[in-house]
């Protein structure tokens, strides 16, 4: 894993040294609006600074809480744990807890609130939270962790419900935080917001206007592919001539559970409260799976504006749900209608059919 994560280290420095970047391994501190100065004790000036320092992982302040590993640390064990306990419901912890669940670790998993993957389409998370528990993941909701302590055995947990575990890891998932500290931001004059984020306007410019921020450290829409969008609107505006707003409507994202969580748009939770909608909605065990045994469900959901007839949200719990969201996430930004969707002829026999075989809502309002 570390040999692997290495190589695409090196992947990535070949592509910028082919390009004529110059890189200096070293922390950078902004002096003035032009100038960074370098912990090798060099100074360097440009017409432009971007801010690209991404996030860190958060840890709870508890006691002990310095005996668990975050994400930063989980490829750098040396074996596999044979037990491990995750804290948080976010993407991370629920991606870790499938993966170490898969590999075969006895995984344990908290979550503080009452349903995993807040924000999310309810059915969808419900689902997605019910097949992880059905494949061995034993999530415990309304929990979270009081103390821990190093024992002979493991790491001794205290959780909110009262009972005790001992456990080989324990994984904090709970959250990253903007990496903002220490870079000189404020002296110059540029805010960060309550979370520590660098405030920036749609071009991604910071109050000093030599000066643009772009990815986690802004605490937008902490994706990959949007902070690389964010660059490519960066170098339009700035290199280029060309003022180009980062459009962060309509993200399609997926969430890499087992099965995988694929979403674009608004659940149906947040779409009610915007607009009356229609729901189509179908919960199935898939032929393919069910033929080979496995009784996993899927699910495929489309949220509807009533007056518009525009698709506002679509949700898929499925193998291989990010895959389909890509591409359903075309039509969604493009503004299809369901009547859009309902024109396509089905591809069969596919678990996607479904989305352009639903001809009537499971709920209005
Ligand atoms: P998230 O913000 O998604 O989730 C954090 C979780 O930790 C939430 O469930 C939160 O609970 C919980 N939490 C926060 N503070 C505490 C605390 N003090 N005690 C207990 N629980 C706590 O963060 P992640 O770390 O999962 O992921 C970080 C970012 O990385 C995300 O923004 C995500 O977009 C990105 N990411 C994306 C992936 C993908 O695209 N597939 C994969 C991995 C990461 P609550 O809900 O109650 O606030």
């Amino acid at each position: 894993m570390v040999a692997e994560l290495d190589r695409l280290e090196g992947v990535y420095r070949n592509i910028l040294k082919n390009n004529g970047v110059e890189t200096f391994d070293a922390r950078a501190t902004l002096v003035d609006a032009h100038t960074v100065a370098l912990s090798t004790g060099e100074t360097k000036t440009a017409k432009h600074i971007l801010v690209a320092t991404g996030g860190w992982p958060a840890r709870p302040d508890i006691p002990g809480a310095e005996l668990a590993i975050t994400s930063n640390e989980i490829f750098h064990l040396d074996e596999l744990p044979k037990s491990i306990l995750i804290v948080g419901g976010g993407f991370i912890a629920c991606e870790f807890a499938c993966i170490m669940n898969g590999l075969g670790a006895k995984t344990t998993q908290f979550y503080r609130g009452a349903q995993v993957l807040r924000g999310f389409d309810d059915e969808a998370r419900g689902l997605v939270s019910e097949e992880m528990i059905q494949s061995g993941v034993d999530l415990h909701l309304g929990t979270n962790v009081l103390e821990m302590k190093k024992v002979e055995d493991g790491i001794w947990v205290k959780a909110t419900n009262g009972s005790e575990h001992v456990f080989d890891q324990v994984m904090f998932a709970t959250g990253r935080a903007p990496n903002s500290a220490n870079l000189g931001l404020e002296d110059l004059g540029i805010s960060l917001d309550r979370s520590g984020a660098i405030e920036v306007d749609a071009y991604s410019q910071t109050a000093v206007p030599s000066v643009y921020a772009i990815g986690d450290v802004t605490n937008r829409i902490n994706l990959t592919p949007v902070a690389i969008r964010e660059g490519m609107a960066f170098v339009e505006t700035v290199f280029k001539g060309n003022p180009t707003p980062v459009d962060h409507d309509l993200v399609p994202s997926a969430v890499f559970t087992q099965p995988e969580l694929g979403t674009v748009g608004l659940s149906e939770e947040a779409a009610r409260d915007q607009e009356p909608i229609e729901v189509y909605c179908t919960s199935f065990k898939p032929m393919q799976s069910a033929f080979a045994g496995n009784s996993n469900r899927v699910m495929m959901k489309l949220v509807v504006s009533q007056s518009s007839r525009k698709v506002l949200g679509c949700h898929i719990v499925a193998p291989q749900a990010g895959e389909m969201i890509q591409l359903a996430g075309i039509a969604v930004k493009m503004g299809a209608t369901k009547e859009d969707f309902d024109r396509v002829v089905a591809v069969h026999p596919t678990m996607s059919e479904e989305i352009v075989t639903m001809r009537t809502p499971v709920r209005r309002g």
